[in-house]
């Protein structure tokens, strides 16, 4: 017997059209350079990213051609998110905190025969540009300064161009391309494509993952060219959200601003931001009115359980998540499960803490030395991954093809347990592990604990080599402006919570812990710093 149903495609420009037709008047709100916000509706989104997909193809633009951008979150970023798929190219999203060799290492790397750029991040582009092939530069006058006469004006070419010639897409036609970071090497492209997005919108869009809705005002503070922004712009648009865009502004007081003035019910970013808005908040607990119960989704690094419950007596609420460049990313998002029954506050922050809960058609198993790990909260293992909007290779990258193994799972790298009832907690990555004496210390849970200490803001924990042990656990620790702390006081703060064996030596009072461009602890560089520690 065969199936009676239709065989349709899953392809961005069924968002696009949907978004112009039932949400004309939705808004998308962006915060420009001049702090200033522009308003656009659907209907202007709808209208110019088909335009902007006209004019790339009468510019030249073939099937499967990589279009980059250059850009802050605003709308013509959200126009080339549709825009360039939609007329059948690849939008290729370039993260401008990399350093600029990088970035044309990567735009190269892809092939990126186009380039859009944001007028103020000329000045970047230019640090690069020698080394790249792009064959048209179109500059999006957000200052409102000229564009020069050697680049196409963003705003000229959407007013004379006409709407995009329609293309057949096929669901597995590419759409998107994002490399990864580069934490722990070299960066990697993932190619998506337009299945894999609108399956992994609908997927987070769920009431118990994201829940996103048509009356929600989403506000991506997460970078669009940090994994699509997480898929936000794509999902938001899929449901008819208004949308907010912070622009260059990411500091706390321009997010609270922002927040409040266009009542955000739905937010999302990295735990850095949300640490700098908490410090806000504590300092002036009456300057903002926001929306009660703004949802704030975190992940890309783990967040403390002391954030999650420091949000709560706010009224906040944070939706920890985890995922990765290759799972699109969102692949966990971690909720309280009815099924539990009642629990104490403790223990329910507790379990928010954890990574959570795959997403429906996102697999997961933790792989150990003797095999699977049982998921009983305690047996650590890799943690496997896979799904339809999980990465089945890189962008012409041979070589990495372990990262697969030979049954069709993707290696995260993460270490993790995994409990009975399905929720998965990271304990380190791979090459963060500390091993003393033969046994394992977690890093990430020694930092958890320490930024629950109300005198510390941020903390780095990493092996350092011993000669006795093996490594032994070094914390870097940024106090909170104008603390004080010794390190007697922050072993003894531990001390109740860990094993003895756990506890760090060394307590290292600095300015700053270094981050990557995504806002990640960059503990390869701590490690090289801390090397000859001398444990006498
Ligand atoms: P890179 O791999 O280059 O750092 P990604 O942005 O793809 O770039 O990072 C994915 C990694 O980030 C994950 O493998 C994991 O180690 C970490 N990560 C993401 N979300 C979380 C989270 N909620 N808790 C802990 N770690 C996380």
């Amino acid at each position: 017997m065969r199936s009676t149903m239709m065989n349709f495609p899953l392809t961005l420009d069924h968002v696009l059209e949907r978004a112009g037709r039932l949400f004309a008047k939705s808004e998308i709100i962006s915060r420009l350079p001049d702090r200033t916000l522009h308003r656009h509706t659907y209907a202007d989104f709808h209208r110019r990213a088909r335009a902007l997909g006209g004019a790339l193809q009468k510019l030249g633009l073939q099937r499967g051609d990589r279009v980059a951008t250059l850009m802050w979150n605003h709308y013509a970023h959200l126009e080339a998110y549709f825009g360039v798929p939609c007329a059948g190219g690849v939008l290729h999203t370039l993260n401008l905190r990399l350093h600029p060799d990088d970035i044309g290492y990567i735009a190269n790397h892809a092939g990126d025969r186009f380039l859009i750029v944001d007028d103020v991040l000329l000045p970047l582009y230019d640090k690069f540009r020698a080394h790249t092939k792009f064959e048209t530069i179109i500059v999006v006058p957000l200052a409102g300064s000229s564009v020069p006469a050697e680049y196409e004006n963003y705003e000229a070419l959407i007013a004379r161009s006409t709407p995009l010639t329609p293309v057949a897409l096929d669901e597995d036609d590419p759409a998107g391309m994002c490399y990864t970071s580069g934490t722990t090497g070299r960066p990697k492209g993932v190619v998506y494509s337009h299945r894999s997005i609108v399956l992994h919108s609908l997927a987070t869009a769920t009431t118990d993952y994201m829940g996103v809705s048509h009356a929600d005002a989403v506000c991506p503070v997460v970078p669009m060219f940090h994994v699509n922004a997480w898929g936000v712009p794509f999902t938001a648009a899929m449901m008819g959200s208004k949308m907010v865009f912070p622009g260059p502004h990411l500091d706390a007081v321009n997010l609270l601003d922002l927040y409040q003035a266009e009542r955000v019910t739905l937010t999302a970013g990295v735990p850095t931001i949300w640490m700098g808005i908490l410090q806000a908040l504590e300092k002036e607990p009456a300057r903002w009115r926001l929306v009660p119960g703004m949802r704030m989704v975190v992940g890309g690094a783990a967040v403390p359980e002391s954030l999650i419950r420091a949000f709560d007596r706010f009224n906040l609420h944070v939706v920890h998540g985890w995922g990765m460049t290759e799972t699109s990313p969102v692949g966990l998002v971690s909720f309280a499960k009815r099924e539990l029954g009642a629990m104490p506050d403790d223990a329910r922050a507790a379990l928010r803490a954890k990574q959570g809960v795959p997403l429906p058609f996102f697999e997961v198993r933790a792989m150990g030395a003797a095999g699977e790990a049982p998921w009983d909260g305690t047996s650590m293992g890799e943690l496997q991954v896979r799904g339809p909007w999980v990465a089945a290779s890189y962008h012409d990258l041979d070589a990495e093809s372990g990262q697969w193994t030979p049954d069709g799972w993707f290696r995260t790298g993460d270490i993790v347990t995994i409990d009975a009832a399905g929720y998965v907690k990271i304990t380190d990555r791979i090459k963060d592990l500390i091993k003393s004496g033969g046994e394992w210390i977690s890093s990430v849970d020694l930092e958890n604990a320490l930024v629950g200490h109300a005198k510390v803001a941020e903390a780095a924990v990493i092996g350092v080599p011993h000669p006795r042990w093996d490594e032994r656990p070094l914390a870097a620790v940024v106090l909170k402006p104008g603390m004080t702390a010794t390190a007697e006081e922050l072993r003894e703060y531990l001390a109740p919570k860990f094993a003895k064996f756990w506890l760090p030596d060394a307590f290292v009072f600095v300015d700053a812990i270094p981050r990557t461009s995504t806002g990640k602890l960059l503990k390869a560089q701590l490690r090289e710093q801390f090397q000859n520690w001398d444990w006498e």
